[in-house]
């Protein structure tokens, strides 16, 4: 059984499209979700529906998530963002705000997984790990030999064994007695400097996980954000992935 880790999809319905056709083509099974579906970007319904509909064995919740499901003031989020969650609320029906608030920030699969969206330490205070010394915080909290998250938008890859150790991968070899902090990066928005959509997929037969990317219609995805009156700066970041 293969699984697909998808994150930071931000409600943008070409990337979702482009990962899950390209999921099916590698023959998984089973569907994680780490969170922040929606944000961003012009989709946020259609996002949440082709999500609901997956074979997922977890989903979490993202800061954007918690936001656009609940009427708190806007804090920590720049001017682009904070407008597209005012936008999004609009989109949303209760049944999707009551789906969204109600979800879990961390969840295990058996004694292997975890799942969370920011960092293990404090899953509700959404800090970013972008280094070996964030990542080794949050796996002083991680009780499974391997996390996914997301947050970022970056695919980065964390090591303990004795050290943490990280950087970019394309894969990783699950070895015995080594720790796994592993950034899935951005579906719907990512910012790397790669426009392409990221997700990863994990093989526990194989003890392999592989890190895509795949092509979109960004030109699409951007002309739904001009559509709908978002900032013009979050269409523009889709084609440099930044
Ligand atoms: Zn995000």
């Amino acid at each position: 059984m293969k699984y697909a880790v998808l994150g930071d999809i931000h409600a943008n319905l070409e990337a979702l499209t482009a990962v899950l056709e390209e999921a099916e083509r590698l023959e998984v099974g089973r569907f994680l979700c780490i969170g922040d579906i929606v944000g961003y970007n012009a989709n946020p319904r259609e996002c949440l529906e082709a999500v609901r509909g997956l074979d997922l064995e977890v989903v979490t919740k993202g800061n954007h998530d918690e936001q656009a499901s609940s009427d708190m003031e806007l804090v920590g989020f720049n001017p682009q963002a904070a407008r597209a969650i005012e936008w999004t609320r609009e989109q949303l029906t209760d049944e999707d705000r009551v789906w969204l608030a109600g979800l879990p920030y961390r969840q295990t699969i058996g004694s292997r997984i975890t799942v969370v969206h920011a960092t293990l330490d404090m899953p509700h205070m959404w800090g970013y790990v972008f280094d070996k010394f964030s990542a080794e915080v949050s796996l002083g909290y991680q009780f499974t030999q391997i996390c996914f998250f997301g947050h970022t938008h970056v695919p980065l890859a964390f090591v303990k064994h004795g050290m943490v150790t990280g950087g970019r991968y394309e894969e990783v070899r699950i070895q015995p007695n080594h720790k796994y902090l592993i950034n899935v990066g951005s579906v719907g928005q990512p910012r790397d400097g790669d426009p392409r959509a990221s997700f990863v997929t994990y093989s526990p037969d194989d003890r392999l996980v592989q890190l895509h990317r795949v092509d979109y219609d960004v030109a699409t995805a951007q002309g739904k954000i001009t559509k709908a009156g978002l900032p013009e700066r979050l269409a523009q970041r889709l084609a440099y992935g930044r």
